[in-house]
């Protein structure tokens, strides 16, 4: 590793700790997917930044520390399916898949899908299946699911969501009106119904139902 690509790596996980993200295998597993394969054009030199960038389609990667709070809230095992909803660059699949068994992501725009797909080749991961679909009706021929990530913002949890997760499985998504801060919500599934927890408030891109145009 060169000095300057060793200095970007401890800056990004010096971002990462202050911001709360402590788990030692989240870390490892961020630290292993080199986020500027996910930002091309214009922003690609500040793919290493603490901050949400556009990417293609009018869409945007999480901020990394965002996806280090969602990734440790979602408590993924090793032996986990888990389904992402909005592939978007496929950095979060990219980290979770250094985590899970197997991940499932959808994204409403083929594009962002096929891009994505050419990066999990590109770095040999060969445990994402990623697929242009409407995620708000999940993923019903591969449920149920361990654990789901919505990374785009709905106004309450899509009930084909719920429905789709596993008994003790967790569920973490944004929901709140798209133009306002919305909150970050963890749902756990219990034998009797589901558990909400409130994490922190967030700024994701909408949910928006239905398959895009490219
Ligand atoms: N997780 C991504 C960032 C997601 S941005 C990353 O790591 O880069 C939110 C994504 O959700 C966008 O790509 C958008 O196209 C997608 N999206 C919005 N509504 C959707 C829906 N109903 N089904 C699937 N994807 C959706």
């Amino acid at each position: 590793m060169t000095d300057a690509a060793a200095e970007r790596k401890m800056r990004l996980l010096f971002a990462l700790r202050s911001h709360g993200v402590t788990d030692a295998a989240v870390l490892r597993a961020i630290e292993a997917v080199d986020r500027g394969l996910f930002v091309t054009g214009l922003f690609a030199e500040r793919a290493y930044e603490d901050m949400p960038l556009p990417i293609a389609c009018g869409q945007t990667i999480s901020q990394p520390s965002v996806v280090g709070l969602m990734t440790e809230a979602l408590a993924v095992g090793p032996r986990d399916k888990v389904l992402e909803i909005g592939t978007g660059s496929g950095y979060q699949a990219a980290v979770l898949a250094h985590l899970a068994r197997r991940v499932y992501t959808l994204d409403r725009h083929r594009r962002l899908v096929r891009e994505a797909e050419e990066r999990f080749r590109a770095l040999d991961l060969t445990n994402i299946t990623a697929l242009a679909a409407d995620g708000t009706r999940g993923l019903p021929e591969q449920a149920p699911f361990d654990r789901i990530l919505v990374t785009a913002a709905a106004e309450d949890p899509p009930a084909p969501l719920l429905a789709q997760l596993r008994e003790g499985g967790i569920m973490v998504l944004p929901v709140g009106q798209s133009d306002a801060v919305q909150s970050l919500i963890k749902v756990t599934r219990t034998p009797s119904g589901y558990d909400y927890e409130e994490l922190r408030p967030v700024r994701f891109v909408p949910l928006v139902e239905g398959l895009g145009q490219e």
